[in-house]
Formats: structure tokens, sequence, C-alpha cells
């Protein structure tokens, strides 16, 4: 199992690094995160023992569940999943570094007042849903500048760039359409050079399709189940959480 887990991450690695020299890119611009959801502390400890530092959970319950079991380990912890407003003071408490989900404007409110009363700042992402997909998170992307412009006025939220989950399909191109707004995006808020934002990263490519993302310009890579294996529950229980029912399950 340890043994899976550690020649999966190699394998990531090669993908990541023939990525890069194919698009003509430092594999050292590109970040390995990993989407620990259903995975156990035990073998996520297994990851950090060897040179991982990133992580990622989508929900607070699962990340409150881990915290004891990981905090002693040298990692940092990025939020990825949908974010509940009644759940913005567990991101804190759990140390919680980068939200990579900010997509609405009453969970940005709800985070600047929190850090203000702890007197603490977080880095953000804001989500774009680059696939138009009805089911996926993430602010459209015609709504994106001027949420951006809204955000940079909260102190405590420092923006760091955008993710988007893109297209799930076996059509590359149609993915690459996806990773491509999201960098049209980030050009356009370069150029619009908005005080206090920093559009360095994007967070974007997951097992599946890291390659094209890389491709695209992805600095953040999150990986789950090329590194530790297929979920039981599918992504949608994730993704659509609030929006589809989960009794589909
Ligand atoms: C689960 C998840 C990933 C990783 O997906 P895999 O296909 O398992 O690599 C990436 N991003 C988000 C937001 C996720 O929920």
């Amino acid at each position: 199992m340890k043994e899976d887990i550690l020649h999966n991450l190699t394998i990531i690695n090669d993908r990541i690094k023939t990525a890069c020299e194919r698009s003509g890119r430092d594999p050292g611009e590109v970040k390995l995160l990993l989407a620990t959801k259903t995975v156990s502390a035990e073998r996520i400890k297994t990851a950090l023992e060897h040179r991982q530092t990133l992580i990622a959970e989508n929900k607070v319950q699962e990340l409150k569940e881990k915290y004891e079991a990981l905090k002693d380990m040298p990692h940092e912890n990025h939020f990825i999943g949908h974010l509940q407003t009644n759940k913005v003071k567990d991101i804190l408490k759990y140390d919680v570094t980068c939200v990579q989900s900010l997509d609405r404007m009453d969970l940005a409110e709800k985070l600047h007042q929190r850090l203000s009363a702890e007197k603490k700042t977080i880095e953000v992402l804001i989500q774009v849903n680059t696939s138009n997909e009805e089911s996926k998170f993430g602010i459209a992307p015609g709504d994106a500048a001027e949420f951006i412009r809204k955000v940079s006025t909260f102190p405590t939220l420092k923006i760091k760039g955008l993710m988007t989950i893109g297209l799930f399909s076996a059509e590359t191109e149609k993915v690459r359409k996806c990773f491509k707004v999201l960098k049209n995006l980030q050009q356009e808020m370069i150029r619009e050079n908005i005080p206090h934002v920093e559009m360095t990263e994007l967070s974007m490519g997951m097992s599946g399709d890291l390659e094209t993302a890389i491709e695209e310009g992805a600095t953040i890579v999150r990986v789950g189940t090329a590194v530790f294996g297929a979920r039981i529950y599918p992504d949608s229980y994730y993704w659509d959480e609030g929006k589809n029912n989960i009794e589909k399950l």
C-alpha cells in the first residue's frame, strides 16, 4: 500500500516533468497538490514523509478528522471544496492557508469578518466555472473580473490567482478550452493591475488532465486518484453538494 503511493508519486512527478519539458516550462514552476478527500491520515502521512508538502481537503469534516494526526508534520493545507459560510471558523481553526474555492460574495464577506476578528489574513484563489456546467461551483467567467475587484477591497483576503475544475471529458481539446478561459482571465486581470491582487497562481489540472493544464500554464495541479487510488464516492458528492441532490447515491 505504502509502496503504491510512493510509486504513484514517482509517476506523477515524471508526468509533470515531461509535460513541462514539452511546453518549455521549468518543472519548478508547477506545484503538486495532493487532493486527499476520503484518504486516511495514515496514507497522507506516507506522502508527507516523502517530500510532499501541499495537501487539500474538500470538506471541513475531513479536515477536522485528520488534523490531529497530521499537525506535527510540516505541510501546507489548502481548501478546494464548496465552503459553507457557517464553516469559515473551522477553516481558520484547522490552519488552512489558502481557500482555492472562493466563488461568491457572501463567503468573501464572512471570511473577512472572521479574519478581522481574529486579526489574521488568508490566501485565496477565485474559483471560476470555466465549463459553464450548472452542476459545478465557481463564478461565471463573465462575472469574475467584477468579483475580483470587489474581493480585492477586503484587506484580509490575499488574492493569489485562479482555480478551475474544468470539463470532465476524454476530448482533450474541449478540456483545453476551459484551461484557456482561466489563462485568458488571468492575463486580463494582470493587465488591469488591481491593487493588492496577485495573479501568479493558476490551479488547474487533475489526475486525468494535468498535462493539458500544464501546457496551458498551470502552476498548481491537484491530484488525488493517480496517487491514492480510486475513491468510493463519485466526485459529484463533493462537487454538487447543495446543488444536485446527493440522495442519488
Ligand atoms: C478530487 C479533486 C481533485 C483531484 O481529482 P483526481 O481526479 O482524483 O485527481 C482536484 N480538484 C478538486 C476540486 C477535487 O475535488
